[in-house]
């Protein structure tokens, strides 16, 4: 039987999610310091580990089937593969930066300026999107430092709290990507190795829709049911069970993780009381 071949990261941003994905997903990994390639014991898998900007390449060209990366990194690569599936971590966005104490007048400001990068490709799609004419100083790493030791006038780098161009004294003044954690694929995989794929996507999905819904049990008068179960939408619809206690019941249901403590106090408002919380170990739907 066909082993699908998953590229993930070696080491950096991505791994650790990544790992506890698959391990979420029934794959358990197991390897050491050192490790290129492993096999997954239970499923019929083998692991890449590779440095994030060669996955695409590997990808297309189908030394790996799948891979797990930053969309950052597949829209700067440009090969060509399929985006499969979004996974919601590694957020983060490619943004332009400048020195703080220089006042930004628009994107005309980068007209003539040097800005260093190591978003070659993504930065000079933005630039010519946008009639800028600048030099880009491609970095392979550490591109805040950039404009304090006089290589360049900007940066366009990944952001996520912003913190790490407040401490080299830049300020974020455009967005030129949003991006997160995503899985690609090679176009050509055969009949066996898509059934293999699509079993693993199937688990993703449940893992994501898990990581992003809570179960939720409160004690409620039976006077208040319909008013609480228009604010628990649910995947169908709560269940309501009687309680010992007459005019009482329990109400179960999921929540979004988003929009929790909102709902909680509309409960709370609502005359919900004993209410639970628990984290969702995997969602079928
Ligand atoms: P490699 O050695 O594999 O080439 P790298 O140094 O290029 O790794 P990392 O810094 O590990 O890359 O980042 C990997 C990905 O994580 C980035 O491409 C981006 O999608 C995302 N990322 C980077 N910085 C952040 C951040 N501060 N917060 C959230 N996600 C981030
Ligand atoms: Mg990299």
């Amino acid at each position: 039987m066909k082993r699908l071949r998953i590229a993930i990261q070696k080491s950096g941003r991505l791994s650790e999610n990544s790992r506890n994905l698959l391990k979420e997903c029934g794959i358990k990994l197991t390897n050491g310091a050192g490790v290129l390639k492993t096999s997954a014991g239970n499923f019929p898998a083998d692991i890449l580990f590779l440095r994030d900007d060669d996955i695409p390449r590997y990808v297309e060209q189908q030394v790996a089937d799948i891979g797990i990366l930053g969309e950052n990194v597949v829209y700067e690569k440009n090969m060509d593969v399929d985006i499969l599936e979004k996974l919601g971590f590694a957020n983060c966005r490619l943004s332009l930066a400048i020195p703080r104490e220089v006042e930004f007048t628009g994107p005309d400001y980068f007209n003539n300026k040097r800005i260093a990068t190591s978003h070659p490709g993504l930065l000079s799609e933005y630039l010519s999107a946008n009639n800028i004419s600048a030099r880009i100083e491609k970095l392979s790493g550490s591109v805040e430092i950039a404009p304090g030791i006089g290589l360049a006038d900007a940066i366009c780098d990944i952001v996520s709290s912003g913190s790490t161009l407040d401490t080299n004294g830049l300020q974020e003044v455009i967005t030129i990507l949003n991006s997160q954690a995503v899985i690609i694929g090679n176009k050509n995989l055969d009949d066996e190795k898509r059934a293999i794929l699509s079993k693993l996507l199937f688990r993703i999905k449940a893992v994501k829709r898990s990581n992003e819904n809570k179960y939720i049990l409160l004690n409620a008068p039976k006077s208040a049911v319909d008013q609480i179960c228009s604010i628990l939408p649910g995947i169908k619809s709560p269940t309501v069970l009687p309680l010992a206690e007459k005019g009482w019941c329990s109400l179960h249901s999921v929540v979004r993780e988003d929009d929790f403590w909102e709902r909680i106090d509309l409960l709370r408002k609502a005359g919900a009381e004993g209410i639970l919380v628990i984290p969702i170990e995997k969602m079928i739907l």
